[in-house]
């Protein structure tokens, strides 16, 4: 009846975790700002997420779901694997993976010729380049949404103009902001990566063509590096995160309130606040990496001996007999400090609880953002793709974390990763990030609105102080003490 002014945004995540969950913050920062959303799902998917959007709805906001049939059958993937980490294996499954979601394309088409208000843009994952043709067919403006880090884009983009003979053998990145030494190892998929050049050739044309990108990170966490990018590919670029922080609810406390998790909110909350301040340290590797039973021996052993308390998420372990054995004999062993969470865990919650103190992290983007945000340090492992970067940001740039083992180099775990890391690695860095010297932080305040209650020589050694951007300002209550770390 034409009464309806909102802008129409229709979202098309990627299909894996890390990838539709900050696109799912970001539909519910969009419909925040008055702006009607579409999120483009499939069945699988939408039962993951659906509680969060009817809550979202329920409050007004909103956001609808194109649920899409996920054409498994047609490309030989088993039923119901609509998700990267629900995939049985990624060798033999993920090129299948990869051309169900491209066939996607005719179903939203359909779908989207028969909304009322037509949509006025899409925003389409960097990993869903197929999406290209809808706009274009739509004649509407079509954005791309990069979730990982712009210092990951920029350093792999510029690695990628040197040639190195020796992958092993680190180089400069070229026009970076500052230095930045790296091996190819570290950002092979700017390279050459077997099989899927026409996947990565893809991803780039739409990212040259598309109307303009959005990413999750923040201007002050980021400023030179995406001043670089977005000048190297002459686009505007938004930064609009960390929109994980979102999920802070009206107590001033975090959760997504998600359907999948294995364990109850309640319980865990509970298990942490009988904890003392700091004294956890969460261990976590996202929800694709995969570890060895060898892995899991070696971290449970190198936490064991650390003497911290740590809440220890499991899964993408091929539970056999034998594993299952080791772990019920080291959770009754260690039960006094240490509580393991098989399967999901409610990440946000945990990390932004007072009681945690530490987190040993696959260096996932998503993850590192919400561990920034939350201020807490990091013991990074990075597993695969952009991880190897991340944790450089981290180590080297930030300094708010210290690396499990300095000089990895594989891009995924592979038979050769087996044995790379040690119980001692493990007990050194956790003791490290969890009884060592805290990092240097340098505070400013933001925004006006802000005064600065909070002055350089008041943060003393024990502060780990959350580095917050734009977003945070957006949604904070005027009590919210808000920090930036500079440099
Ligand atoms: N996550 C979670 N519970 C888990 C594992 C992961 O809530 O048990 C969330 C985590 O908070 C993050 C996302 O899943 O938002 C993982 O994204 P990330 O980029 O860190 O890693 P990926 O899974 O893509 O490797």
């Amino acid at each position: 009846n034409g009464s309806i002014k909102k802008p129409h945004f229709v979202l098309v995540p990627f299909l894996a975790q890390g990838h539709m969950i900050p696109m799912i913050d970001f539909a519910r920062l969009l419909a925040l700002n008055g702006v009607l959303v579409t999120v483009v799902t499939t069945p699988v998917n939408t039962a993951r997420f659906k509680a969060i959007v009817d809550r979202a709805n329920a409050a007004g906001l909103i956001i609808r779901l194109a649920e899409l049939r996920f054409p498994c059958a047609e490309v030989g993937l088993p039923e119901g694997c609509e998700n990267v980490d629900l995939i049985p294996n990624a060798q033999e499954y993920g090129a299948g993976f990869m051309e169900a979601v491209s066939l996607l394309r005719e179903p939203l088409l359909r779908h989207l010729r028969e909304q009322w208000p037509a949509p006025s843009c899409l925003v389409v994952d960097s990993c869903s380049p197929w999406a290209v043709d809808v706009a274009r067919e739509l004649g509407i403006p079509r954005f791309v949404f990069h979730s990982p880090s712009c210092f990951f884009l920029l350093a792999g983009r510029n690695a990628s103009k040197v040639k190195p003979a020796d992958p092993f053998e680190p180089f400069l990145v070229p026009d970076f902001p500052h230095e930045l030494q790296v091996v190819k190892g570290q950002a092979l998929q700017f390279f050459d990566y077997p099989g899927w050049e026409k996947l990565f050739a893809e991803i780039k044309a739409a990212e040259a063509s598309a109307d303009g990108l959005v990413i999750n990170t923040f201007q002050e966490l980021e400023a030179a590096y995406l001043d670089s990018y977005s000048k190297a590919l002459g686009k505007k670029m938004w930064a609009v995160g960390p929109v994980c922080l979102v999920n802070k609810n009206l107590d001033d406390k975090f959760s997504r309130g998600d359907k999948i998790t294995s364990v109850d909110e309640k319980f865990i909350s509970s298990w942490l606040d009988e904890r003392d301040p700091k004294s956890v340290i969460y261990v976590s590797c996202g929800s694709v990496a995969i570890n060895s039973f060898s892995h899991l021996v070696e971290v449970g052993l190198g936490l064991e001996s650390s003497s911290q308390a740590f809440l220890w998420v499991i899964k993408k372990v091929e539970m056999t007999p034998a594993v299952e054995a080791w772990l019920e004999e080291f959770e009754g062993r260690t039960r006094s400090r240490g509580l393991i969470v098989r399967g999901w865990a409610p990440q946000i919650l945990i990390l932004t609880h007072p009681s945690v103190g530490g987190f040993m992290t696959h260096s996932g983007w998503n993850s590192t953002l919400e561990a920034v945000t939350a201020g807490i340090p990091m013991v990074t492992w990075p597993h695969m793709v952009d991880q190897f970067l991340n944790e450089k940001f981290v180590v080297e740039v930030l300094r708010t974390g210290v690396a499990l083992k300095p000089r990895i180099l594989t891009m995924s775990i592979s038979p050769e990763y087996e044995g790379l890391i040690t119980r001692e690695d493990v007990e050194k860095a956790v003791r490290k990030v969890c009884f060592g010297k805290p990092y240097a932080l340098v505070v400013f305040v933001i925004g006006p609105a802000y005064p600065l209650e909070l002055g350089l020589k008041e943060v003393n050694n024990d502060a780990h102080v959350a580095i917050l951007g734009r977003t945070a300002l957006s949604l904070a209550s005027k009590k919210t003490k808000l920090y930036v770390i500079s440099g």
